[in-house]
């Protein structure tokens, strides 16, 4: 696809494109990658393509969502996932308001169901939410009339990282399809692990999870993944690692002997690198613990694409809440 040109004429032509081939966005709400087809997966992806330059203009924005309102509700810490969606939505000219749920009224009892529908009563247009319990954006989207997008559910899904996920593979290697790709470490906690997974395979990916088998449960064999629990037997067989940190929020008893002892048999240090691929591509959702799950110097080196994920989040985000607001008015 072309870059230049204006992007939402050009996000307008992608959606298009695929409609003419009957591949229409239907959704309001992004709630799970195990829930979307291949070619929608595909359709997000072209979108985002064509957002891609308003990051790189001197004037970042596009009307896309002028006069269109989105609340960032986390109920949980973030940096990049939070600070993505208000650029986004910002680059879409749409007005964003930040909820902190810390200092809402959830701290004087008020129910969520009650709290979204409050928020939503002020005329919001979108609803980006971050919660430790798995399927809270699935409740809130049941009880909205606006569109909800899941910025990280529990160990659940995290959407939007998937799809930002793949969408550096194809853009660095030019295919997902019969790519090998490895995630690595904290697979049992990782809503991450669980979209790139349900994303990857729809697109025709090899996924392995490799982790001590506390980390990495057989269950995951049933999804479609490979598993492994030998990093150093499997690492040369790779075109992408995707590397997990310990969500030791999540992690209430003992996992593994040591930190170091997991940081040995699992962390991709520079040692260990030398027997990947020369090419391979090494990726991290964020935030990363240097020296445990990566050295620094991997994940500064030249196969890290870590600093392109975050870049790659915008146009992905501004693609998933352009495609719902889309179907939204539509509908
Ligand atoms: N930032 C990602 C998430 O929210 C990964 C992580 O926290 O380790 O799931």
């Amino acid at each position: 696809m072309s870059t230049t040109g204006d992007p939402v004429q050009k996000a307008k032509s992608a959606a298009a494109a695929s409609e003419r081939e009957s591949v229409v966005w239907p959704h309001r709400h992004l709630l799970a990658l195990e829930d979307l087809t291949a070619d929608e997966i595909r359709l997000i992806l072209d979108t985002a393509e064509a957002f891609e330059d308003v990051s790189t203009r001197s004037v970042k924005k596009v009307p896309a969502l002028r006069g269109r309102v989105v609340v960032n509700l986390f109920f949980e810490d973030s940096t990049r996932t939070k600070t993505s969606f208000v650029l986004a939505a910002q680059r879409l000219s749409a007005d964003v308001v930040d909820f902190s749920a810390k200092s809402s009224s959830l701290s004087k009892g008020e129910s969520i169901r009650d709290t979204v529908r409050n928020i939503e009563a002020m005329g919001v247009d979108l609803l980006i939410v971050r919660h430790h319990v798995a399927g809270t954006p699935h409740l809130i989207a049941r009880n909205v009339g606006c569109c909800v997008i899941n910025a990280g559910d529990g160990r659940h899904e995290h959407p939007t990282q998937g799809l930002l996920d793949i969408y550096t593979m194809r853009q660095v290697k030019g295919r997902i399809e019969g790519l090998e790709v490895a995630i690595v470490g904290d697979v049992a906690n990782s809503r991450v692990a669980r979209s790139n997974l349900h994303g990857l395979l729809k697109l025709g990916a090899e996924v392995t999870m490799v982790g001590p088998t506390t980390l990495v449960p057989r269950a995951f064999e049933k999804m479609g993944a490979r598993i492994a629990h030998d990093f150093d037997r499997v690492i040369e067989q790779f075109d992408v690692i995707n590397m997990l940190r310990i969500q030791r929020e999540r992690i209430s008893s003992n996992v593994f002997p040591s930190l170091q002892e997991y940081s040995r048999l699992f962390g991709l240090s520079a040692q260990r690198m030398k027997r990947a691929k020369p090419d391979v591509l090494v990726m991290h959702p964020g935030p990363i613990n240097r020296g445990i799950e990566m050295a620094a110097s991997v994940a500064d080196g030249a196969n890290s694409a870590v600093l392109r994920q975050v870049t790659n989040g915008l146009a992905v985000r501004m693609a998933v809440m352009f495609l719902c607001k889309q179907a939204a008015e539509g509908s």
